[in-house]
């Protein structure tokens, strides 16, 4: 029997307005698990409707180390919970349970660290030019934030925007993706564990349409956090400009990284292939861009060859596969797609570069592991944002060679420099336009540092305090010592 999942809002569940419920897939059986709500415009009107009265209510009240005690308590229950939330997460994404896991627990550290912070949120006494008058600024909470995110890390790519923005005292109607939805219903069974107030976090499950476009139209929700395709974030950001609303957007990349004849050889190339094969190649961050120096093309594509051939791919849930399926059937078309069209366009493939299917690759949405070289950076599999396990090889000569391509592109997400000279590191991570730049390394994250995109890979930044100003208005307050209001009629020159 299939577990049917409610909407949550207001602290209870409830059925979706019009009745109406749709399949969740597991990605490697290709089968339904899990029936999710079709939440519809209503579901979000009365989401929203909960959120603003709780940004009236005791949230609203509560102080900021009570708010911060709560998030803190969250955290404990994700800990005590991380079997289950794995558990369902990765049945939906089709994720190794491995990296599913490390990801709740970062969930879980992510809600510690925004706990921490919630009562050091401070404004500023700014110096005045002027006598007899003070003045300071306060940070105030935004309001309903509606978060909206995508399949590949649904609890993750959520708390990056829920604690802060809940840190900062707002409210939330949060939208999964409609592929990723049960994870976060879960995890909402513990928002009233910890004993947050009714309306604080709230969850419409849906398709973009019918629940994403609602929330951003929303006159009670004047910012929303997304994170997704940059279509849909282009979508987004120009109905929420209708209403003048905040945005910060985390869209797609196509990340150069960079190897340079002077590196660690056998740490860059296990940095490219855990940048590009990790999770299946389906992260905004993957460094789906090769680019290397000519001296050492082709013994580094041997090492790259070498390793990639050791990838076991299969059940997800088996602890000796390194690759599960594709996440979606969609999604898995379009990577088969950018396959076929790299070859067209005259790419090598030096390995993989087909599919998988039989008794160990359950309903068989799995794409091999595929290294292209001879690729040149006007191909669309260059520029072009595949989000599976393609890796693109491109050569290049030098520092301004190596620059010169990595930036000739629309995105801007992140990039990786492999190299041991200081100077050479240096002179790249200033010049490389890119919201993260890893250096002898790829693919760090944490919750201490700001992460976003240059260029159309979004807009503002989530991690780190920075992500806490993105949710709050900051007031400028002047008050008189004793400033004197002239009679407004006598000019004086
Ligand atoms: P998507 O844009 O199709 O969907 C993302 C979310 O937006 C979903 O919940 C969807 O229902 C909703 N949506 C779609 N159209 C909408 C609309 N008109 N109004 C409101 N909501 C709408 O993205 P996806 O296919 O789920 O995810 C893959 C994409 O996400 C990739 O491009 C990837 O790079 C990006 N991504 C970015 C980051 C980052 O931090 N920069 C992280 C992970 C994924």
């Amino acid at each position: 029997m299939q577990p049917r999942y409610q909407l949550f809002i207001n602290n209870e569940w409830v059925d979706p307005s019009r009745g109406q419920w749709f399949e969740s897939l597991d990605p490697f059986t290709g089968e339904a698990w899990a029936e999710i709500p079709r939440g519809t415009r209503e579901d979000v009107d009365r989401a929203a409707q909960a959120a603003a009265a709780a940004m009236k209510g005791p949230w609203s009240k509560m102080s900021a180390t009570n708010r911060g005690m709560l998030l803190y308590k969250l955290a404990g229950l994700i800990e005590e919970n991380i079997d289950l939330l794995t558990e369902v997460e990765a049945r939906d994404n089709g994720k190794l349970r491995s990296e599913v896991r490390g990801q709740v627990g970062y969930v879980a550290k992510y809600f510690y660290y925004y706990a921490g912070m919630a009562d050091k949120i401070q404004g500023a006494v700014v110096p005045m030019d002027k006598p007899k008058v003070f003045n300071y600024t306060r940070l105030e909470p935004v309001g309903v934030v509606g978060t909206i995110t995508p399949w590949n890390s649904s609890l993750l790519l959520t708390a990056w925007k829920v604690a802060p923005a809940l840190c900062a005292g707002n409210a939330i109607v949060a939208k999964p993706s409609e592929h990723t939805s049960a994870s976060l219903l879960e995890l909402a069974r513990l928002f009233v564990k910890a004993g947050f107030p009714p309306g604080v976090f709230n969850v419409v499950t849906g398709f973009g349409r019918d629940v994403g476009e609602p929330l951003v139209e929303h006159p009670l929700v004047p910012m929303i956090a997304f994170t997704g395709g940059d279509e849909g974030g282009r979508r987004v950001n120009l109905a929420a400009a209708a209403h003048f609303k905040k945005v910060t957007l985390e869209l797609g990349g196509k990340s150069p990284n960079i190897v340079f004849d002077d590196a660690d050889l056998t740490n860059a190339a296990n940095g490219v292939i855990t940048g590009i094969f990790s999770a299946g190649g389906q992260t905004c961050m993957a460094g789906s861009r090769l680019l290397l120096q000519e001296s050492i093309h082709d013994e580094f594509v041997d090492r790259l060859v070498a390793i990639t051939s050791k990838a076991k791919l299969g059940d997800p849930a088996r602890s000796d596969v390194q690759m599960g399926p594709v996440a979606t059937r969609p999604q898995f078309e379009k990577v088969v797609d950018y396959i076929r069209i790299a070859r067209e366009d005259g790419a090598t493939c030096a390995f993989g570069g087909k599919t998988r299917s039989g008794a160990d690759y359950g309903a068989g949405q799995f794409v091999e592991p595929t290294i292209f070289t001879n690729v040149t950076n006007d191909m669309r599999i260059a520029q072009e944002e595949v989000f599976g396990p393609v890796l693109s090889v491109l050569k290049f000569k030098d520092e301004d060679d190596a620059l010169r391509i990595a930036n000739d592109i629309r995105f801007g997400l992140a990039a990786g420099v492999w190299t041991k000279s200081l100077h050479r590191a240096m002179y790249m991570s200033e010049r490389l336009q890119a919201g993260t730049v890893w250096i002898n390394n790829y693919r760090s994250t944490s919750f201490t540092t700001p992460f976003g995109g240059y260029k159309d890979s979004g807009l503002g930044r989530e991690g780190g305090t920075e992500a806490v100003k993105e949710f709050m208005e900051t007031k400028s307050v002047w008050v008189s010592t004793d400033l004197e209001m002239p009679d407004p009629f006598v000019r004086k020159y």
